[in-house]
């Protein structure tokens, strides 16, 4: 079975089977969206108002941005993955809750042991913090975690500052699309300590 139809299956299953109670309140599920032979895999927080609408990841205002950083680094979104690790919107855009994560989590590993990217790379705290509970984003963003984590299929993490908290803030705009210029070279790093394991 191909890659592609593998996702919808997973998709078309959680669909129907996610307990999560943010069901009730939002308009439809927000699946993952992207090329699942990517080397890389975004994760960001939640829908908003336009994903929770369009039943798309990413394609309101932080989007559109996110949409810029990567042209700028010359990779097309229609290249990469985009997930969230909550799949519903939150009523007026609130934090997910840990209940609202741990509810979405089976969703999200079953995208990437599926698509097994070389780098997983988490837009802002909310999904940095799920699977590295210690650290802070104002700390560690933009440099490459190298970690073995049960259920993941990489050991190589990224966090960035999310687009929508980087949009309006001069100084973060500007360390995020830094942090986004690093993402090339990250990519040759991890295939040249592949080649040396052997
Ligand atoms: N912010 C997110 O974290 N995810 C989206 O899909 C849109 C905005």
């Amino acid at each position: 079975m191909e890659k592609k139809e593998g996702l919808q299956n997973i998709h078309n299953k959680w669909i129907k089977e996610c307990r999560c109670s943010l069901k009730e309140t939002a308009t439809q599920a927000v699946a993952g969206d992207g090329n699942p032979d990517t080397e890389i895999v975004f994760i960001g927080e939640a829908p908003g108002k336009q994903e929770d609408k369009e039943g798309r990841p990413f394609v309101g205002t932080a989007g559109k941005f996110l949409n810029e950083m990567l042209m700028e680094i010359g990779i097309r979104r229609k290249d990469v993955y985009i997930t969230n690790i909550v799949k519903y919107r939150p009523p007026d855009n609130r934090d997910p809750e840990p209940k609202e994560k741990e509810d979405c989590i089976e969703w999200l590993y079953e995208e990437l042991n599926l698509i097994k990217p070389k780098l997983i790379v988490f837009l802002g705290r909310h999904s940095l913090t799920y699977f590295f509970p210690t650290e802070k984003i104002s700390e560690i963003h933009g440099k490459l975690l190298v970690k073995n984590i049960s259920n993941l299929p990489s050991k190589y993490f990224l966090a960035l500052y999310h687009p929508a908290a980087a949009l309006y803030n001069g100084g973060m705009r500007e360390t995020l699309m830094n942090d986004f210029k690093k993402i090339p070279k990250i990519l040759e790093k991890i295939e040249s300590e592949k080649q040396e394991i052997g």
